[in-house]
């Protein structure tokens, strides 16, 4: 499958050509195409469960899409037993690691660690590392991969503590020769992958214990670790990452996914599996989604929204006038809370793409889905390229700027109390459901960092916490950009609220269902309110001459001519 790659660089053509079509020509077809598929009047307290498919319905998705999957030409040739390591790829379904791990010996030991050091706290600010919300859905995706690898013969060994005390100590009681797993990018996770493979080599197998029947002497188990969370594989890229591009378009073959064997057993003998813990048992205090969507973890989950989005709901074809929308599970294919987990495959949704431009139709909404996903791997790739500077206060670019840490000012803006409805509402949806649109994500960006002049990184650790989707390449990726320290220099990411709140939620739906006490006004005050809602805690630095907006700020700013986005 050959396609073409667009590498889409913030700085260059693709992303000018993104900026475009938001502010201009598809600004009303987003808008009435959005409403189609999402509620038409606000109930403040709605639950959307994402998928909305019901339990029986997700099973028999997965197990059908598991047939359409499943090969029975592979060979198994290994010896004795290997072990793969689960890490941010809690899924079955094409994984390369859980392929080579059986081809490679006559058992296989799957294990997830539940590191600690996940629950401890971020690493400027002390947020909680892991938020309630994604660790109930982290929980939910053990819970599914485990049931997955039952169906195929297996299990999954739940054990807590740190992946390198706990790997290099079950290679040695179980002789296993290789401990397969994902490759990951970011320094803390490069460094476990760093201590694993550290501690393995002290392990000391016996002659017998390998997978070759030639071996003669003691040897070590080996960390096999393989490249699996994005569209194109690493090695496919035509240049090297160090000279990663900032616009590149090229050939690049998308491989196939890996299809695996019915039965994957059997598993080695082993007294107790562990259990799964609650939110309670790893130290967090469970929260409950009572409005707003509320994901379901796990792959079964993520192989029926893809089926729910693409083929039930037929929304694929309207993705590129619906993605920009804010309010309900439609607009956009949700899609990132199970790529993040690993629990879904970019590869597997390629090829749902395609099956649907074949079966269906192809139009640009259709690419529109792949090329987001290209951006995706963008961030990836890119964050081989910076290493750790895409964590530090200057970015990618060094750049010396002066920012400020007011706890105070971060805190209205973080529980959404800054007098801007599109702000609050977005940050109280973030808070209650762990997701927030794209749109939205750009749009309190932007106010944390242009606005309120706040240290980004507060910001993007808050992200952390909270998001059900957080992935560092994609997470600090985007705070690089939209803080003015990616790569980019020429990027000016200045969202105007007024201009957005008319754009993007012109009947105020969004900010109504979020803060209530605005559904009383007429729509077209909802995102204007003066008065009828809490004092604005910063004036805009780029505010709006339009008539909606001669609100004092609490400083005694007034707002002026309207700019950018
Ligand atoms: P869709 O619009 O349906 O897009 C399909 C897929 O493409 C997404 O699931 C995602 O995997 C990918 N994608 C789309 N836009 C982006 C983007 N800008 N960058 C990277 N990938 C993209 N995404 C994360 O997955 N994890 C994060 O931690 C994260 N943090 C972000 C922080 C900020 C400040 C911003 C502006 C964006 C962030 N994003 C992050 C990107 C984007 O907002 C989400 O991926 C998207 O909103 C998820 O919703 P969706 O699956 O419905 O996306």
């Amino acid at each position: 499958m050959a396609v073409n790659i667009i590498l889409p660089p913030p700085s260059l053509s693709l992303w000018h050509t993104k900026k475009l079509i938001y502010s201009t020509q598809i600004r009303f077809r987003i808008m009435s195409s959005a409403s189609k598929s999402q509620p038409q009047s606000v109930a403040s307290s709605a639950v959307y469960q994402v998928p909305g498919l019901d339990s029986h319905e997700m099973d028999s998705t997965a197990d059908k899409t598991f047939e359409r999957y499943s090969s029975n030409t592979a060979k198994r040739n290994g010896k004795g037993v290997s072990i793969v390591w689960f890490r941010n790829d809690l899924r079955v379904l094409d994984n390369e690691a859980l392929f080579k791990a059986w081809v490679s010996s006559q058992a296989v030991l799957p294990v997830y660690c539940i590191d600690p050091r996940l629950f401890q706290t971020t690493y400027y600010f002390g947020f909680p590392k892991t938020g309630a919300l994604r660790a109930q859905f982290i929980i939910e995706c053990l819970a599914d991969l485990k049931k997955k690898l039952m169906k195929k013969g297996l299990n999954l060994l739940i054990q807590h503590g740190k992946p390198e005390d706990i790997l290099p100590s079950l290679a040695k009681a179980f002789g296993a020769h290789t401990v397969y797993a994902h490759k990951e990018t970011c320094s803390e996770e490069l460094q476990v992958e760093r201590s694993v493979a550290r501690g393995l080599r002290q392990v000391e197998l016996s002659p017998a214990q390998g997978n070759s029947s030639r071996s003669s002497s003691t040897h070590s188990p080996k960390l096999q670790l393989i490249w699996g969370s994005t569209l194109y594989h690493l090695d496919d890229l035509p240049f090297s990452v160090g000279s990663l591009p900032d616009s590149v378009e090229a050939k690049c073959t998308i491989r196939g996914c890996i299809r695996l064997p019915t039965s994957l057993g059997p598993p080695p003998s082993v007294d107790d599996w562990g259990i799964i813990p609650s939110v309670e048992q790893l130290g967090l205090h469970s929260e409950k989604v009572v409005k707003g969507m509320r994901f379901l973890g796990g792959e079964t989950a993520a192989l029926s929204r893809v089926t729910e989005y693409f083929w039930n709901k037929d929304l694929l074809k309207i993705y590129k006038e619906t993605r920009n929308g804010m309010l309900g599970p439609d607009y956009s294919t949700k899609f990132s809370p199970w790529l993040a987990s690993g629990s879904l495959s970019p590869r597997f949704i390629y090829e749902e793409v395609k099956r649907y431009e074949k079966e269906r139709l192809a139009n640009d909404s259709t690419y529109w889905v792949l090329f987001e996903l290209i951006w995706r791997d963008y961030f990836r790739f890119i964050s081989i390229k910076y290493g750790n500077s895409f964590f530090h206060l200057g970015g990618p670019r060094k750049v010396e700027k002066r920012w400020h840490q007011d706890q105070k000012l971060f805190e209205t803006w973080r529980n959404g109390c800054t007098g801007y409805p599109l702000i609050d509402a977005n940050m109280k949806e973030l808070s209650a459901s762990g997701f927030m649109s794209n749109r939205g994500r750009q749009i309190v960006c932007s106010f944390l960092v242009r606005d309120m002049g706040i240290d980004w990184r507060m910001g993007a650790e808050w992200f952390e916490t909270c998001l059900l989707d957080y992935d560092p390449c994609s997470n600090y990726g985007n705070w690089t950009y939209g803080a003015g320290v990616g790569n980019d220099p020429r990027e000016d990411r200045y969202f105007s609220i007024p201009k957005q709140a008319q754009t993007y939620d012109p009947d105020g739906e969004h900010v109504a269902f979020w803060v209530p006490e605005l559904l009383t006004l007429p729509k077209e005050r909802r995102n204007f309110p003066g008065k009828s809602y809490i004092e604005q805690v910063v004036p805009l630095k780029f505010g709006s001459s339009n008539k909606h907006h001669s609100q004092r700020s609490k400083y005694g700013g007034r707002h002026s001519g309207l700019r950018n986005r």
